[in-house]
């Protein structure tokens, strides 16, 4: 791990605040453990006050400069740092696998996404294209345009420490906006890998100060970024919890916000699924990143007449899973995040059994050689109802809920029967099933698949989700609208003024 973190730049002790060049901070120090074996990986210092307006004042500037670049130019220093992804993929892939616990396959897949958008971005840089309207006057133009809006806030969640944030800011950049990072303070490190990468291309063009900004700390430092006026726009991925206060605070100074918040994503199994693919991607959506992603599959709603035949499948393949170190590609399912996070799935599985779920495949904390961490879990199956307190809660760990339906009609109900609404899936052979699903009384979430898990997103697609996942749209399709201000241009090149709606206003000259 030494070489790989010398390659990415990380020292022992490492500044937490950058402005493209320099790095500075006076704040205290955050310590990363990796979940994977314990051990401290390295310290980071975080952005006192004084660090956070110097970090503001250099954006401001910067985003002068780099609005008025043509996009396309723009879109040139995002290839530019694509391209160093590809270079230094396998290391970086290892560090998020190291730092946050997820499979080194997953890390890698993690920095594969950083490289699709930009791509995406490069190509979007030269269609950021506004419509054209009929004018109702004669001799009148009518049309929109796009501009950036200034600086973009990211506030970024610990399961995805690397891709929720080139998302953001491969966009950002682009649409002409700099972007200031607060990364979570559980993954440190990787956001200090990524700036360093960015440096690299800003000082190989001579790029200023201030159009990609490094802010490390907890909490305190995110308040700031959504209490500033300077900032209007925050991107936000976390919790609800989070969410509920960054979107109210935002809103009250009449900032923008995407919000990408919790889910608790649900798989309707029909009687007409393939029921070997539907386990596959039932148990990866399950058990994946310890089931600590955003899209992970939380609640099985399966038809009756092959609930036993799925059950008994499922609580086979769980006794195959391999459960250690996530950088042997061996293994299936590696750490939590923290201690915390196990004391989190202790407590839910307790709840369950309280609530009166019954416990198919027994959670358990792994001791031993190879689990010193203490972040090692076993997945979990319960067999539960959909309107128990605990089911209704996005628990960020491998614990599966199963329950059964009788139609189609009730297992829709039963899966837009929670309070988030981030992904959801149906496995079905049957194409009026699938197409029920799709339509405006199927699925209430903003990903909806069909024979595919809930997990594993494409960059090409808007994503994000409704109801308490925020409403938010990142990545694909049209969601770089969120990052520009919309302007309506009418131009009258005739030798009269018209007004609109043929009011007459006649001053007799
Ligand atoms: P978290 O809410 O604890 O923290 C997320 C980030 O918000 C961190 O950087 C944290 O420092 C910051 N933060 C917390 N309180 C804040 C406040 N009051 N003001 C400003 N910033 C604040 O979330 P987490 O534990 O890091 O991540 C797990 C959660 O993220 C899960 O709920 C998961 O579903 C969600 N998530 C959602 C998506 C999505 O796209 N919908 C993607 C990834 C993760």
């Amino acid at each position: 791990m030494q070489n790989v973190l010398k390659a990415l730049g990380i020292k022992e002790v490492n500044e937490g605040c950058s402005t493209g060049l320099n790095w500075f901070s006076n704040g205290s120090v955050l310590e990363s453990y990796s979940p994977v074996d314990g051990k401290l990986i390295g310290k980071v210092k975080s952005a006192s006050k004084e660090d956070y307006n110097k970090v503001i004042a250099a954006a401001k500037s910067a985003f002068k400069f780099w609005r008025e670049l043509p996009a396309p130019r723009r879109g040139e220093y995002v290839r530019q740092f694509g391209d160093k992804l590809r270079a230094k993929k396998a290391d970086l892939g290892k560090l998020v696998s190291y730092e946050m616990g997820k499979s080194y396959q997953e890390g890698l897949g993690e920095v594969q996404e950083m490289i699709d958008i930009c791509d995406f971005a490069v190509g979007l840089s030269r269609q950021l294209y506004g419509l054209q309207m009929h004018s109702e006057r004669p001799n009148h133009r009518m049309m929109e345009q796009w501009h950036p809006l200034g600086i973009v806030g990211i506030i970024s969640a610990f399961n995805f420490p690397v891709a929720v944030w080139a998302w953001n800011t491969a966009l950002g950049w682009i649409c002409g906006d700099v972007c200031i990072w607060k990364p979570s303070e559980k993954t440190p490190l990787c956001s200090v890998a990524c700036q360093h990468i960015w440096n690299e291309v800003a000082k190989e063009n001579n790029l200023p100060e201030g159009i990609s900004c490094l802010i490390n700390g907890n909490y305190e430092i995110g308040q700031l970024l959504t209490e500033d006026t300077n900032v209007p726009l925050i991107s936000a991925t976390g919790s609800t919890r989070m969410g509920r206060i960054v979107g109210a605070k935002v809103a009250e100074r009449f900032g923008k916000s995407i919000l990408e918040l919790g889910g608790n994503n649900a798989i309707i199994i029909t009687e007409n699924a393939d029921l070997d693919s539907t386990l596959v991607g039932a148990i990866f959506g399950a058990v994946g990143t310890a089931g600590q992603r955003c899209t992970t599959t939380r609640r099985l709603i399966i038809h009756e007449s092959i609930y036993d035949k799925a059950k008994e499948r499922l609580a086979k393949a769980y006794s195959q899973l391999k459960i250690g170190n996530p950088l042997d590609e061996g293994n299936h399912v590696g750490p939590l995040i923290d201690k915390d996070a196990v004391k989190n799935y202790l407590t839910a599985l307790d709840s369950v059994v309280k609530e009166g779920g019954k416990i198919i495949v027994a959670g358990a904390v792994l001791e031993g050689n190879g689990y010193e961490s203490g972040c090692y879990v076993k997945p979990a199956i319960a067999e539960a109802e959909n309107k128990m307190k605990i089911v209704q809660h996005e628990t960020f760990a491998p614990i599966l809920y199963i329950m059964k339906y009788k139609t189609l009609e009730e297992a829709i109900a039963l899966q837009n029967g929670v309070p988030q609404g981030l992904s959801s899936a149906i496995m079905t052979l049957n194409m009026r099933e699938a197409e029920l699903f799709l339509s405006v009384s199927g699925s209430d979430c903003g990903i909806a698949n069909v024979n595919i898990g809930t997990s594993g997103a494409e960059i090409g697609g808007a994503f994000g989700g409704e109801k308490e996942t925020g409403g938010g749209r990142e990545s694909g399709s049209d969601a770089w609208k969120a990052y520009m201000r919309r302007q309506t241009n009418t131009i009258n090149w005739g030798a009269k003024l018209p007004l609109a709606q043929g009011i007459v206003f006649d001053l007799g000259i």
